[in-house]
Parts: C-alpha cells; structure tokens; sequence
C-alpha cells in the first residue's frame, strides 16, 4: 500500500526581530519569502513562510518573530527537534563557507553522517541550521543572490532529540510509512516515500541533555506532507487508535493541518499539500503583501498596525 506521507512539509521556529529573520533567510540563506502572514493564534505576531519559488512542502523553513513579546529564550534538549537541515548541492560547502563568513558568521564542520558532509552554523536567534551536500534533483529558487549552482534546494532533514528512541521509530514505521534507512553511533535515520532531501528524519539519542522548552531560538514543530484530506482525517484516526492526542483538523489556509506529539515529546504536525501558496496571491507576488486570513481580514488596520514595520 502507497502510504499517504509524500515527504517533509514545512520546520516551524520561534525566532527574536522580525527584520532580521528576514534578511538571514532571504539575503544569506537565498530562500524566497513565499507568504507573509500572521500567527493564525497571535494575529500581533507575523508568520514567515521561506521556500522555494512556490513554497513547495519539503522546502518550506516558517517563523514567529516574537521579539517584544516576552517570551524567553527557549531551551534546547529532548523531545523537540534540535537541528534543521537544508539540501545544498555537492560540492558547494566551500561557496557557502565563505558566504556566512562575509556575513559575519562563523560555520564549523557538522559531524559526518550517512556519507554526506555539512557545515552547521547558528541562525540570528541560535537555531542550528545545517547545510548538507547532497544529490538532490529538485530546482532551487535562483533569485535570491546565491548562484544556480549553490543555491539550497529545500529541506533535507531535520533530527529530533529523543531519549529513547524505540517507541518513536515504531510510531514513525507503522503510522507514517517511514523505514530506517540508516544507523550509526547516536543516530537513527528514517525516510518517507523515498530514502532522498526533503524526506528524511533523524533521530538523535543517548545525548543526556535536559529538557526542551519552548522560545525563542527553538524549533516549535515540524510538519509531515499528506496526499489528501481524506488521507489526512483517516490517519488522524489511527493516531487517535494508537493512543495519541490529536486536534481537530485546523484550517492553515494554505493547508490544512492536524498535530500531535510522538511518543519522544516532539510536536508534528502533519499537513495537506493543497491548495498551497498561490491560494490569495499570483506565484509572481508571493510574500510581497500582508496576507490575512478571510476571518482576520475585517481587523486588518489595526493588525497592520500592531506589526513592526519590515522591508523586504
Ligand atoms: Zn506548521
């Protein structure tokens, strides 16, 4: 049977100033600003899409600028995912080197795994974000100052902070259609619908570290892709079967989503692929205005007002 999971959906972060997102994920990473919205839960709080030209699932990096809010810096540990990675082409590790150093940040060798090399390196808020070289066919958006040949191609892998990993593989294996691909010492690798970037998550255990906490400079969620609605609302129902908590179907706009946590703690949220981005906006606009959503619409002004003016 064709499991329903396509691939990785969207990564979902908490981050500090809104303008400064924005200039590392556009000016430095070259993704493309795909929507510009707000927290659907905290409409005085923007919600950034990064993709590809259409923001599609699998290359779709979403954060929540929460500076002024109080909201503490969060703590990374177990039961979150703790790195977020993006596929970059082979061979290109030292074009991009070099480009986070002439933006002032310094990346270091990610330790090897599964035969691809990395850098790591924080984000503006202290994510850990990795570039990986690797094979990946997909088209990179190519406006955002990185050259073709270099440019990031979308998600290749996130790795989740487990402390014993067995109930969350199993979970993983027989509700959501992933296989283990590999293992090494630490890390186990799982992949939906393909072992390739964009359809992978790892499993990092035996780390000892404390606790997550949700804040700033953490990972809030990660999204799983799903073919359909029917698909989606048959899953939620064998979730709900296996003994997990799952919320009713909210409606995302530009997705519909269901969310629970895996047996490790991590949120997942698990994602329709339709109707995507172009929903309120050509594909050739995308990100250029505040987009709300119809039921936020009537408040508009005064949302506009509430937001930190940014420049795109
Ligand atoms: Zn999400």
């Amino acid at each position: 049977m064709q499991h329903p999971i396509r691939s990785l959906h969207h990564v979902t972060a908490t981050v500090d100033d809104a303008q400064q997102d924005l200039d590392f994920c556009l000016d430095v990473l070259g993704l493309r600003l795909v929507k510009k919205t707000v927290n659907f839960d905290n409409h005085n709080v923007y919600h950034f899409y990064y993709g590809d030209e259409t923001g599609t699932p699998g290359t779709i990096w979403t954060t929540f600028p929460y500076k002024g809010w109080n909201v503490p810096i969060g703590t990374k540990g177990v039961g979150q995912v703790g790195v977020t990675s993006f596929s970059v082409p082979e061979g290109s590790l030292p074009f991009w080197r070099s480009r986070l150093a002439a933006h002032g940040i310094t990346a270091a060798d990610a330790p090897a795994r599964c035969g691809e090399p990395a850098l790591v390196f924080p984000d503006p808020s202290g994510l850990i974000i990795e570039l990986v070289a690797a094979a990946d066919a997909r088209a990179p958006w190519t406006h955002g100052g990185v050259p073709e040949a270099h440019a990031i191609r979308g998600l290749h892998s996130v790795a989740m902070t487990i402390d014993s990993p067995k109930p969350t593989v199993a979970l993983l294996e027989r509700l959501l259609g992933c296989a283990v691909v590999d293992e090494s010492d630490g890390r186990i690798r799982l992949a939906v619908n393909g072992d390739r970037p964009g359809h992978r998550i790892d499993i990092l255990y035996g780390t000892g570290g404390e606790p997550a906490r949700n804040g700033i400079g953490t990972v809030h969620h990660v999204a799983l892709a799903i073919s359909s609605p029917d698909e989606q609302r048959r899953l939620r129902q064998e979730l709900i079967d296996y003994g997990c908590r799952v919320t009713e179907v909210r409606d995302r706009c530009y997705f519909e989503s269901i969310y629970f946590r895996e047996p490790g703690g991590v949120l997942i949220e698990v994602a329709t692929m339709q109707p995507g981005f172009t929903l309120d906006e050509p594909a050739g606009e995308l990100g250029r205005a505040l987009k709300l959503p119809p039921w936020e619409e009537p408040k508009r002004k005064a949302i506009e007002e509430g937001l930190p003016g940014v420049s795109t």
